[in-house]
């Protein structure tokens, strides 16, 4: 593994596995999941996430068709959900893959009404409800209703799922959840009343799912908790044994004494009032180490807190080893994670920082390769400069 000394990541399936799993027990008991994994899994790597959770899980979402396609690809057969919009020449194709589209538009239906008809197909869409994130979506009107019966009606279309989504399900003031959940709610009804039943209704994101709010209905989308990372330290996790599945490693590649007065970095906006011990290390923000953590940040080197001195540069990051006595030249530098009793999570890390959870994991750059885990044991990996991927 020497080659993937310099910066890594360690992706422990088995936590996504138990995390799904945790999720799935708190939920009524014909309960769908659907797990989240745009954006490449939020970093873990989407392909071996997925082949692993397959068997426990009932949908797949992603934000673009090709996220979709890659799946397929991989051999992934469950179905998939695109969440975002795709423009009109992808349409096609995400019927050949069998790919669902969240559908807001009547062109939209009509579109894909007219590819599936070509195709001599039946493609499966979810409608997609605005009740109040002002993203994507129906807005839950009457006129809305007529449109949608309009494309219930259409002979190669299937409304296979309804959907909406809350913007703030994660705070501790519930009440814009609880109402968009009821609008939603009230608008499943005038559908119904109508004659159009969706087999599955989904509202609930990681925090709905924990705060319980649209879990009444067909399926969850489980996102950043299936990672084992609470939406927001607004969030009670209640009680919920989830288990962080990403640790990302670095290396001490040099360690050098400096002198009270002396500069770190880039714009020499650390200066030390001591003289003390610095190490560099092999990882800076185009692994995606948020350049935001710049005097900010720490890492652990034998389990000890070291911080980070001046600018994260492009590739190496300067922090201070004074406290670590014992540390040399090709030292774990333990970016997020454990060691020797301490760790680093992702919410203390960007606590105090202009970046957070969710875009620290997805920003973790392709040239940290991901290692893959199983009950402690190496079974693969992900090395994206090399275009490399191996489960073992
Ligand atoms: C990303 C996303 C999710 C997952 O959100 P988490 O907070 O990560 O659980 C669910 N639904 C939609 C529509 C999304 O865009």
């Amino acid at each position: 593994m020497d080659s993937y000394k310099r910066a890594y990541a360690k992706v422990d399936l088995d936590a996504i596995k138990h995390n799904l799993t945790v999720t799935k027990k708190s939920l009524k008991k014909d309960m769908k999941l659907a797990a989240v994994v745009k954006a490449d899994g939020y970093g873990h790597g989407s392909v071996p996430v997925s082949l692993y959770i397959e068997d426990i899980v009932d949908f797949f979402c992603v934000a673009t068709l090709e996220e979709g396609i890659n799946l397929r690809y991989h051999g992934i057969t469950k179905p998939i959900l695109i969440l975002a919009c795709i423009p009109r020449n992808s349409y096609k194709e995400s019927i050949v893959f069998d790919i669902r589209e969240s559908v807001f538009t009547l062109e939209q239906a009509e579109k894909i009404n007219e590819e599936a008809k070509q195709m001599g197909k039946k493609a499966a869409i979810h409608i997609a409800i605005d009740t109040g994130m002002n993203r994507i979506g129906f807005k839950p009107t009457k006129k809305s209703a007529d449109i949608i019966k309009e494309i219930n009606d259409m002979e190669n279309i299937e409304i296979e799922g309804v959907f909406t989504h809350f913007h703030s399900a994660d705070e501790s003031d519930l009440t814009s959840a609880k109402e968009q959940n009821l609008l939603f709610t009230n608008f499943l009804h005038t559908l119904h009343d109508m004659g159009i039943y969706p087999k599955i209704a989904h509202a609930s994101n990681s925090a709905g799912i924990l705060n319980r709010i649209g879990t009444e209905f067909d399926m969850v989308r489980c996102g950043i908790t299936m990672y084992g990372i609470a939406p927001s330290n607004e969030v009670n996790l209640n009680g919920l044994d989830y288990r962080p599945a990403l640790s990302i490693y670095s290396t001490v590649t040099y360690i050098k004494q400096i002198n009270a007065g002396e500069c770190v970095s880039y714009g020499a906006t650390f200066v030390a009032d001591k003289d003390m011990r610095v190490a560099t290390i092999s990882i800076g923000y185009a692994d995606g180490y948020p350049r935001d953590l710049s005097n900010k940040g720490y890492v652990l080197i034998h389990g000890v807190r070291c911080n980070i001195l001046g600018k994260i540069c492009m590739d190496q990051t300067i922090v201070d080893v004074s406290a670590v006595d014992n540390a040399k030249i090709g030292d774990r530098v333990v970016i997020l994670g454990e060691s020797e009793g301490n760790k680093i999570t992702v919410d203390e890390l960007t606590g105090d920082s202009n970046t957070f959870s969710y875009e620290f994991i997805c920003g973790i750059n392709k040239r940290v390769p991901r290692l893959y885990y199983c009950k402690d044991k190496y079974i693969g990996k992900k090395d994206y400069i090399r275009d490399l991927y191996t489960i073992i």
